[in-house]
């Protein structure tokens, strides 16, 4: 602490994102990365890239990448904002669209980015118990709130919401904005875009961080009705007006515009959790339902920190959170199938 802080400083409580070790050669299955690479196309989009014109600012609306999503949804560029991850694109949606006088909604268990925002930017928030299977009840919802926002699937337990319930929420909730977080949608969900036209109070959130395989570029993006569009660029151009640079916005538009490459690489991940979700069950785990690119297990005879940490001495890193609802689960990434079979190994040995 400092005298030189503003005040509301000192009462931040800053994200902890998952451990990025400097060791190789460590299976890294904690931060929900994908196990294999971005496309070949985008890379080289980025590595043309790379030449005197980074002497020149990028393109502030960075419309060539509004319009390579605005392709892949059949969506207009005026419905589509994109912003240096989807934390970007969520710090602006809490600052621009949840500051009314009531609380936020969102679920107890979900992403722990969502009450620092809350901090950060002073919105008052009501965390809504998930049901004892873990899943969301849309009836809790039902009260007065100034937005609500979820993962789906959920994070971390990976379960997800349909269609129709999402379509029971926003009819509930017409003077309020519903925020539907699909950080993980590519592996196995069912994206609410579809519904964008039809509820101009749905924004949809989306990363190319995991299922595009690109969380080192850091771009985000977000889908809705232009009033809401506006209210993010609005904050956006009031905030850093340039927030995607050359490569990532040539990289990034690469990336949506191989289906094929994207595809592939989904249905790998998918067919190894149904793997790593048998493999974990043979071993006595009970798994939720999981449509990411992470299970999230529990074992009714052994302690999820100890394991863990057991974990870890064989060079196998996961992720525990110690919150009490969730403290004897561990989230565990869908790696490569060797990094799954080591996972696997080293479970059975404790
Ligand atoms: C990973 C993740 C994000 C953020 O992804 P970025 O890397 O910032 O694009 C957002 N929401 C959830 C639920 C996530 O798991």
């Amino acid at each position: 602490m400092s005298k030189f802080w503003s005040p509301f400083v000192k009462n931040l409580v800053p994200y902890v994102p998952g451990e990025q070790p400097k060791l190789a050669k460590l299976v890294k299955l904690n931060t929900n990365e994908n196990p294999y690479g971005p496309s070949p196309k985008a890379i080289a989009a980025m590595q043309a890239e790379v030449n005197d014109s980074l002497r020149l600012y990028p393109d502030p609306n960075s419309d060539r990448l509004k319009q390579a999503v605005a392709d892949y949804y059949g969506v207009q560029t005026a419905q589509v904002f994109v912003g240096n991850g989807s934390d970007e694109v969520l710090a602006h949606a809490f600052h621009g669209l949840f500051q009314h006088g009531q609380p936020l909604l969102f679920p107890d268990i979900s992403y722990s980015f969502y009450p620092v925002y809350c901090r950060l930017y002073g919105i008052a928030n009501e965390q809504v118990p998930l049901d004892e299977q873990f899943q969301i009840r849309v009836e809790d919802y039902a009260r007065p709130n100034g937005g609500i926002i979820f993962p789906n699937p959920n994070a971390p337990t990976g379960c997800a919401l349909g269609l129709e319930a999402i379509e029971r929420l926003l009819k509930a909730n017409p003077d309020t904005v519903v925020l539907v977080d699909e950080a993980y949608v590519d592996f196995g969900g069912e994206t609410a875009i579809s519904l964008v036209d039809k509820y101009p109070n749905l924004l949809v959130s989306q990363t190319l961080s995991k299922s595009r395989s690109l969380a080192g570029l850091r771009v985000g993006i977000a889908v809705g009705h232009p009033d809401l569009i506006e209210a993010l660029e609005r904050i956006k151009n009031s905030f850093n007006s340039y927030p995607l640079d050359r490569i990532a916005i040539a990289g990034a538009a690469a990336a949506f515009e191989d289906k094929a490459y994207f595809e592939q690489t989904c249905k790998r991940v998918i067919d190894s959790r149904e793997a790593v979700v048998a493999g974990l069950e043979k071993l006595g785990f009970e798994v939720l339902p999981s449509t990411a690119n992470f299970v999230f297990a529990r074992h009714p005879g052994k302690d999820a920190a100890t394991l863990a940490a057991g974990l870890r001495e064989q060079g196998v890193i996961v992720r525990h959170f110690k919150q009490q609802r969730i403290a004897q689960f561990l989230r565990i990434t869908i790696g490569t199938p060797e990094q799954n079979q080591a996972l696997l190994d080293a479970l059975s040995s404790l």
